[in-house]
């Protein structure tokens, strides 16, 4: 028996790997703790993204929701929604770049602001330059494949989204509000990074168009993802946009599309892990 896992009553020779494994990750914790959190985890072991960090979490929403499979309840607390919306708040990593995360759990720091970009000729507003310069070259593209993108509703300011979300507020109430409109600080909208393409509303049905199939075969290349997918509401909070589009970068981009990830699940295990912190995730 290993001495230093001695003391604890739950060691297991055959175990031995997993547990070093954990305590290199985790030089934080004692070998009882390492001994009791991987003969716990060892239900997790085929969850692809199991995070060791939110083991209690997982653990937590398990037992209050015994129908979920163990696949569900990582994606559940990977993406926070085993929180109520706007609960535990936190100001986004401004560090993550073109990946940072804006969504009802993460905020722009109050004094965001980002050098802008006029649309001018490939529609309304503007997007940061990054992301404008790549949408007006998946715009050209498009125009040679024989599809018309154009920006609707590109980058919107704080105050813009103030003074909508209290528009809806004064309206409807706050329930109603949160359901229809972003928080401000918390619409993707405010980054610089996100545009509506073509049209905003369902009746258009933006995705039974010619445009639509292209953005979805194509938007990658450019860096662009599809933000708010079809069925995936649980997950990111927003009823499916077809013409709703978010800058990430193009290999990102390319592996979100792909994987059939939302933002949000991709975010918490290739952008934000905290077991890989140096790297921002693990490498494939
Ligand atoms: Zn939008």
């Amino acid at each position: 028996m290993s001495l230093l896992y001695s003391k604890s009553a739950d060691y297991d020779e055959k175990r031995f790997e997993d547990y070093e494994k954990y305590r290199a990750k985790r030089p934080d914790k004692t070998p009882e703790e390492i001994v009791a959190h991987v003969e716990h985890a060892k239900d997790y072991a085929n969850e692809k993204y199991f995070i060791d960090e939110y083991f209690e979490r997982y653990e937590a929403y398990r037992a209050k929701n015994p129908d979920k499979t163990l696949a569900q309840v990582v994606q559940a607390v990977n993406t926070n929604i085993d929180r109520p919306y706007y609960t535990g708040v936190v100001t986004t990593d401004m560090s993550k770049g073109y990946q940072i995360m804006v969504n009802k759990y993460y905020k722009l720091p109050d004094d965001y602001s980002t050098k802008l970009e006029s649309l001018s000729g490939y529609g309304n507003g503007y997007l940061e330059p990054t992301a404008a310069a790549a949408f007006k070259k998946m715009v050209e593209a498009g125009r040679e494949a024989g599809v018309n993108l154009r920006s609707l509703s590109p980058y919107r300011s704080h105050s813009l989204q103030v003074w909508q979300y209290q528009v809806w507020v004064d309206a409807h109430g706050q329930e109603m509000a949160d359901r229809e409109s972003a928080r401000p600080g918390h619409s993707e909208h405010e980054t610089g990074y996100t545009l509506d393409i073509n049209t905003a509303v369902e009746e258009a049905h933006f995705e039974r168009t010619a445009e639509y199939k292209w953005l979805m075969e194509n938007c990658w290349k450019y860096g662009f993802i599809l933000r708010y997918p079809e069925n995936m509401e649980y997950i990111t909070g927003y009823v499916f946009e077809p013409w709703h589009y978010r800058y990430v970068g193009p290999e990102h981009a390319e592996k979100i599309m792909k994987s059939g990830l939302t933002f949000e699940e991709y975010y918490a295990y290739y952008i934000n892990n905290p077991d890989y912190p140096e790297t921002g995730g693990p490498v494939e």
